[in-house]
């Protein structure tokens, strides 16, 4: 995921170069970050700007996901875009170091004149993760009160049972008196 774009950067704004992504040097990701489990791939597009290179284009992944519901666990394909600019440190006719302004989100070329994309794959993948993982969209969940998997079938716990949790409830908002309709089957 390393590229030298030395021969980009002696080119004329507006050029592209066109790369396939690939997977030799993995991710650097954090402990706990995510769980990959396929490899990191795509298709990228580099342009050389006024200042130095945007790379736009879509990054597939899969990734170990435990579902919030239920708990087990499963794998999600990731499909998200990568959006970044990098610029020059070095001038890469003379070799003189650059300092010019620059997006302080941007990246930078370094002296080699490579562009790294780990880090920024890693921080669009850590974005691209759900909030809520849900091994199914009409995940059962477990019954919160013998823990069985609802996806399953119904466990055997009374209806009545969970009333009684709610009957506190609805002596302080009676108002709220059907608030355990929803969870009654
Ligand atoms: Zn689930
Ligand atoms: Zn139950």
């Amino acid at each position: 995921m390393i590229y030298n774009v030395s021969q980009l950067m002696k080119s004329a704004p507006g050029t592209t170069l066109d790369v396939e992504l690939d997977n030799e040097d993995g991710l650097d990701l954090r402990e706990g970050e995510a769980d990959l489990v396929g490899p990191v791939t795509g298709q990228l597009r580099m342009h050389r700007t006024n200042q130095g290179i945007y790379v736009d284009g879509i990054v597939r992944t899969a990734v170990r996901l435990q579902c919030t519901r239920c708990l087990r666990e499963f794998t999600q394909a990731l499909e998200f875009p990568l959006r970044e600019e990098f610029y020059p440190t070095v001038d890469v006719t003379s070799g003189a170091p650059v300092s010019g302004p620059h997006d302080a989100d941007a990246f930078a070329i370094d002296s080699h004149h490579q562009v790294d994309l780990r880090e920024p794959i890693r921080q669009a993948l850590v974005l691209a993760l759900p909030m809520k993982p849900l091994h199914s969209e009409d995940c059962a969940g477990l019954c919160p009160r013998c823990g069985k998997d609802l996806n399953d079938g119904p466990c055997g716990c009374p209806p009545e049972e969970l009333d009684e949790r709610f009957t506190a409830l609805r002596a302080l908002f009676p108002d709220a008196g059907n608030a355990g309709d929803n969870e009654t089957r």
